[in-house]
């Protein structure tokens, strides 16, 4: 097992777009690191790299401590499992996770019987041995692909979406499967997602890139409660971050539905910004109605015409119209010409307990937990108030 270094890593494809620009990374010996990023970041680029599969084109890569720009992708003894698992179709289960044994000409049958049957344990494959890819279930194949890994003994493990063909529970049932088996063997991992529940459920940490730049590397509860940009903030948690404009006057912020003051040390942040976008995550907001009085003291109230309600049997999502006046959406456009649509929406969505009575069309008083809002530079999409988060442990 090994670790796995880039060091300002660059590819620039033949039509000279970066996909990947300037990215630099440690993973640990035993450590389980996901990529995620929207389609396009250039999460797959950078694993491709890694595998030997895609040259580099300026920084290094160090693969256990041993730089490895230069070696063939079997030199550097790592195993990569697919999406689509490539399995051969006419070989029984058996043989294709023997597969890289026999090919390598060093074991003799019985050595090879020993560690298929061994993989074939840890991954609950040996009633369905002498089956072919095509008898089995989705997850099962992602298994057999996995034992091919296992056998080798290969310093890490190199994953690009291995989920992503199968159903929903599928994936669930497999997410912790792969968790489980990862720490158990210790074996060092780079997993790429688009799909930020897989990021944040199975990763020790996770990488977010964006355009071929890296965004932030944190556990993820670092990056739920101190993302570091709107990028970052809107990216993890479903459903995403609400993104509100306010606007600044000292220590008063005003949000298109309701004022309020923030403590000094805020407001310190600040600097002389007199617009910025305020964070409320959907799931920080409650029904008044079920709140004890006292607990409200560090909260904000606020009337909220409710329009579409959603009951998910454990929580209630309300969707609640706002208006931005037309001189705010004017100056914020002006001021953050990076800033995409999705940043400036037009209506708040909150999860409430599901204990919560409040019906579509109906007037109902919420309240939110100021102090774990997050305020944003709208230029930069920097968080201002990253540093005055804590993370719970
Ligand atoms: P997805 O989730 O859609 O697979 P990704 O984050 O893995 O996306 P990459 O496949 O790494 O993204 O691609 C990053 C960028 O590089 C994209 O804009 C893509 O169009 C571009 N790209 C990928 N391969 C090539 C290539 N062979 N030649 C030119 N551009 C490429």
């Amino acid at each position: 097992m090994a670790s796995i270094s880039v060091k300002n890593v660059v590819k620039q494809y033949a039509d000279g777009f970066p996909a990947v620009n300037d990215i630099s990374l440690d993973i640990g010996d035993g450590e389980l690191m996901i990529l995620v990023g929207p389609s396009g970041c250039g999460k797959s680029t950078l694993l491709r790299m890694i595998a030997g599969l895609e040259d580099i084109t300026s920084g290094d890569l160090f693969i256990g401590g041993e730089r490895a720009n230069d070696k063939a992708p079997r030199d550097r003894n790592l195993a990569m499992v697919f999406q689509n698992y490539a399995l051969y179709p006419h070989l029984s289960v058996y043989e294709n996770i023997a597969f890289p044994l026999r090919l390598n000409g060093n074991f003799s049958d019985d050595e090879i019987r020993r560690k298929v049957e061994e993989a074939a344990d840890t991954l609950e494959l040996r009633d369905h041995l002498e089956r072919k890819p095509s008898q089995l279930s989705g997850g099962q194949r992602q298994r057999v692909a996995m034992g091919r890994a296992i056998v080798r003994q290969a310093e890490a493990f190199l994953f690009d979406e291995p989920l992503s063909n199968l159903d929903a529970k599928l994936r669930g049932q497999m997410r912790t499967e792969i968790s489980r088996l990862q720490r158990r063997l210790g074996i060092t991992t780079v997993y790429v997602t688009h799909d930020q529940t897989e990021a944040m459920t199975l990763g020790d940490r996770v990488a977010v890139l964006r355009k071929g730049v890296l965004q932030q590397v944190a556990s993820p509860r670092e990056l739920y409660q101190r993302p570091v940009n709107l990028f970052v903030a809107g990216f993890i948690g479903s459903p995403p971050m609400n993104f509100v404009p306010a606007e600044i006057e000292g220590r008063k912020v005003s949000l298109p539905f309701v004022s309020f003051e923030v403590p000094q040390e805020v407001a310190d942040q600040f600097g002389d910004r007199q617009l910025l976008i305020a964070g409320i995550r959907p799931e920080h907001f409650e029904d008044a109605a079920l709140v004890d009085a006292n607990d409200l003291s560090h909260s904000v109230s606020f009337s909220a015409h409710v329009d579409v309600t959603e009951w998910l049997g454990n929580e209630l999502f309300a969707y609640i119209p706002f208006e931005t006046s037309r001189e705010i959406h004017d100056r914020l456009k002006t001021l953050a010409r990076e800033l995409d649509s999705e940043s400036l929406r037009t209506q708040l969505v909150v999860a409430l307990d599901a204990g919560s009575r409040i019906g579509p069309g109906e007037d109902a008083k919420l309240t939110f937990d100021a102090s774990k809002m997050h305020f944003f530079d709208p230029v930069s999409g920097d968080n201002l108030t990253r540093e005055l988060a804590a993370v719970a442990s």
